[in-house]
């Protein structure tokens, strides 16, 4: 991955009066953001205020009630059909908390799955492919285990893996570590950060503020459904300007 300077390219998301409801619950008002090409943003806030509900929209996994979203100028809840849905889906990458293996198929059947099923990538090539990303994010010698033999924290690389043989442009990140043994988490991150250190363009819900003290570009703070403070991790750690994220900042310590 390199990072883009075309002006034209830089805006990769774009959500526009992003509006969302379970039933009559407003569960995002009116969002507004960007994420620009090889930007790593990372998503806080508490607890039910709406993360989650904001990351799936992106890739679709829910629908919006109002307003846009876009990955490079195109609409992905445009009106479309399966298999455009699935090859717009293929090019974000998603990694849930709970990884969300195969369970019955082997670690690097999991990773060759979607690009042999969704791209028509030959077996072989798709195989090769995984092994050369098992190797990646650490797991070379996991290629035949199956998941239920591996620890959370290589369950989730694989995951990683598995999103990364699509070779999406965009990774989505659902609190990918919060799951996992606290001796896990490291190895989960260190991959996220390689990530990122190649120009990945990352959302990341986490709670895992030294990552984003470190990693991100940008902090997106939401509460109840609205962002309410975009910064840099400098301004955000040393200087939040909301109470609310004040609030946040105080109860972690
Ligand atoms: P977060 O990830 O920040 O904890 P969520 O996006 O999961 O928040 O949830 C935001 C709000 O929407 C919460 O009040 C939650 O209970 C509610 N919610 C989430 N998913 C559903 C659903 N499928 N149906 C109804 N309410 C939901
Ligand atoms: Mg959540």
């Amino acid at each position: 991955m390199t990072m883009s300077v075309s002006t034209q390219e830089s805006q990769t998301i774009r959500l526009s009066q992003v509006c969302k409801s379970y039933g009559d619950y407003p569960v995002l008002k009116d969002i507004d953001a960007q994420v620009a090409r090889g930007e790593v943003v990372v998503i806080c806030g508490p607890s039910g205020s709406g993360k989650s509900t904001l990351i799936r929209t992106i890739n679709r996994l829910e629908e919006i009630n109002s307003g846009s979203i876009t990955l490079d100028g195109q609409n992905i809840h445009a009106a479309m059909r399966a298999k455009e849905l699935n090859a717009m889906r293929s090019r974000i990458g998603f990694v849930f908390q709970n990884f969300n293996l195969f369970p019955h198929l082997s670690v690097a059947e999991n990773v060759s799955m979607s690009p042999i099923r969704v791209k028509g990538v030959a077996p072989e090539v798709a195989h090769e492919k995984a092994l050369k990303l098992l190797d990646r994010v650490g797991l070379a010698d996991k290629a035949r285990a199956y998941p239920g033999q591996l620890s959370g924290g290589q369950q989730q690389r694989v995951a990683i893996a598995r999103a990364l043989a699509m070779e999406p442009p965009v990774m989505l990140f659902d609190e990918p570590t919060s799951a996992l043994d606290p001796e896990m988490v490291g190895e989960v991150l260190a991959v996220m950060k390689s990530l990122a250190s190649e120009g990945m363009t990352m959302l990341c819900v986490t709670h895992e503020m030294g990552f984003a003290r470190d990693v991100a570009d940008r902090i997106w703070f939401i509460d109840a459904g609205q962002i309410i403070e975009t910064a840099t991790p400098k301004e955000f750690f040393s200087n939040p300007r909301h109470p609310r994220a004040q609030r946040f900042l105080a109860d972690l310590r």
